[in-house]
């Protein structure tokens, strides 16, 4: 039995049937291979940040254990938006599902296309308010914060 490592997913949708992509996404994580999904944030309604003139996100996040590598799981998860319909356009633009590794146990990576924890997610409410409902005490590895600590330095 190989072993399962907690991670925390972000997902995000701003075009169609966002709710719907939201929860199809989870199920196809839950059926990847050697992944369980452990738990699901509320689904939460947010203004579009960087790029403001597109439509508002439905933002949640979701609890996994998986024995993927981190690189797996990222190519499982590029897999899923694709399948999804996903097209690449601009940079922080519309998207039908956006699916982001925000924590891999406390791995640290830094490598071209993979960064773990996800830069930037501690400035982020709409990754750290889904974040607070699952793992309030999770500890950012580099930070050495909690997503409770993090949320409030935010406010
Ligand atoms: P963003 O989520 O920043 O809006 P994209 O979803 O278009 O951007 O992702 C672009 C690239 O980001 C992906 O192809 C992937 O290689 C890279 N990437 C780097 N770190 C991560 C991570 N932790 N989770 C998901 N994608 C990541
Ligand atoms: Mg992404």
């Amino acid at each position: 039995m190989s072993t399962l490592y907690d991670v925390y997913i972000g997902l995000g949708a701003n075009l169609g049937a966002r709710r719907k992509a939201i929860r199809r996404a989870l199920d196809a994580v839950g059926d990847l291979p050697d992944t369980r999904l452990v738990d699901v944030s509320d689904l939460y309604e947010t203004r579009a940040r960087f790029v403001e003139d597109q439509p508002d996100f439905i933002n949640a996040c979701a609890h996994l254990q998986t024995s993927l590598t981190p690189e797996q799981l990222l190519d499982q998860l590029l897999l899923i938006e694709k399948d999804m319909g996903r097209v690449r356009g601009v940079r922080r633009g519309p998207r039908v599902i956006d699916l982001d590794i925000l924590f891999y146990g406390d791995r640290v990576i830094d490598k071209q296309g993979l960064t773990v924890p996800h830069p930037d997610l501690q400035n982020r409410d709409f990754v750290l308010r889904p974040l607070f409902d699952i793992a309030p005490r999770w500890v950012h590895p580099v930070l050495d914060k909690t997503v409770r600590q993090m949320l409030e330095q935010l406010h």
